[in-house]
This record gives C-alpha cells, sequence and structure tokens, in this order.
C-alpha cells in the first residue's frame, strides 16, 4: 500500500519522543548515552525540516538531516537507511518500493558499518523485517519482525560500535539501535492501519 511519507516520519516522531528515555537507558548500558538524544534531536530536525520544505519528500529531507546533522555512530547510518528508502520510493511509492528501500538501506550501513546478524546492532532488527517483506509480509508482519529481532539482541554480546567494549554487562538489555529502528517499522504499520 503507498503510504505519506511525511505521516510516517511525524508518527515515527512521536514514537522516538514516547521512547527516548527507555533508549537513554539502554544506551547508558551498553554505550555512552547519547542514543535516545541523537535520535530525538534528529527527527525533530526533520519534522522542522518538513514545514520549511512542503514540496520535498519527506523521506529525502530526513536523509539530509541524518547524514549531515545527527551525531553518533548511528546518525549517519540512519541516514544511510532514510536515503535508500528515499530512492526507492521515489521512483515506487507501494510495499515493494518499501521494501526495496529497506533492503538497500540495511545494505549500505553494512558496507559502511561491516556489521553482520548476531553482531548485536540495528542490523539485527533491520534484517528480520527484510526477510519478512521478501515473504510478502505486510507492515504488521514486518514490524513484528523487526521488534522480534531488535528484542532478541538482549542475548548477543556485542562484536560492533561502543557496546563491545562492555562485554557482558549488556546481557539482558537489547540494543538501542535495533529498538530505534524497530519502531520505524512500528509506525509505519500504525499509520497504514489508520
Ligand atoms: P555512539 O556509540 O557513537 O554513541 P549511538 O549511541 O548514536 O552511537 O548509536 C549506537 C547504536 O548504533 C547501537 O545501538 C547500534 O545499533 C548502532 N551501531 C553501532 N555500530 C554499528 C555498526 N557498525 N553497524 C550498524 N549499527 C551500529
Ligand atoms: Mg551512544
Ligand atoms: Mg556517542
Amino acid at each position: 500500500m503507498s503510504i505519506d511519507q511525511r505521516r510516517l516520519i511525524q508518527t515515527y516522531a512521536h514514537s522516538v519522543h514516547m521512547a527516548h528515555d527507555t533508549l537513554t537507558a539502554l544506551d547508558q548500558l551498553s554505550g555512552d548515552g547519547d542514543f535516545g538524544d541523537n535520535l530525538r534531536e534528529g527527527i525533530d530536525q526533520v519534522t522542522t525540516a518538513l514545514d520549511a520544505a512542503p514540496t520535498e519528500l519527506a523521506f529525502t529531507i530526513a536523509a539530509r538531516v541524518f547524514l549531515d546533522e545527527v551525531g553518533g555512530t548511528s546518525g549517519p547510518l540512519i541516514g544511510l537507511l532514510f536515503q535508500e528508502i528515499a530512492h526507492a520510493l521515489a521512483d515506487d511509492n507501494s510495499e515493494a518500493g518499501w521494501a526495496a528501500g529497506v533492503r538497500e538501506g540495511m545494505a549500505a550501513i553494512q558496507r559502511v558499518g561491516e556489521a553482520q546478524a548476531g553482531d548485536r546492532t540495528m542490523v539485527d532488527a533491520l534484517l528480520p523485517a527484510c526477510d519478512a517483506l521478501a515473504a510478502g509480509g505486510d507492515a504488521h508482519a514486518s514490524a513484528l519482525a523487526a521488534l522480534n529481532g531488535a528484542k532478541a539482541t538482549a542475548s548477543l554480546r556485542a562484536r560492533r560500535g561502543r557496546a563491545s567494549y562492555v562485554g557482558e554487562r549488556v546481557l539482558g538489555a537489547p540494543d538501542p539501535g535495533a529498538v530505534g529502528v524497530a519502531l520505524l517499522f512500528w509506525s509505519r504499520a500504525k499509520v497504514l492501519e489508520q
């Protein structure tokens, strides 16, 4: 189904605000505690920029803001995801376009960050979501897959990013980046059911 990109970004912004304190606490356990702030400040800049550019595609704006302005390891990586989604949706704003964008976005993240499945990163939410879409799953199926993938990172030791320095201390809590990315899929399912 085609989707209003602006509504998706706005719904995602709302869910990022709701999750901010949790994302901060998770990144305090496994990193330096700034992930909630990085994501919230980034998405707030995007929603401000949306108002200033009413005709530009929302994911194009989101890509530019995250690639150029957002800090942390996650900022540019999420920027790459948004960039590929923007490219794919510009060609084809359908379920297939979304699936292609997310798949290309994950590939770009892996090219730059070199994370594999099970390294305890945002890839562990993206990979099952891509698999669900490739298997013909709808927005809800992919959102569930992303959330379950994020949840499953709780039993993984990190092999990438700052969390790889803290070893066993992260066990029992999920990776903040995986949770943050899963919220995008959840937001899309929410927009489509409205
Ligand atoms: P920093 O560690 O620089 O403070 P953030 O807190 O903004 O970065 O983001 C942390 C998140 O980034 C992690 O939870 C993880 O999901 C993600 N991440 C870190 N390194 C990588 C990587 N190499 N590939 C993919 N995602 C990564
Ligand atoms: Mg951090
Ligand atoms: Mg940091």
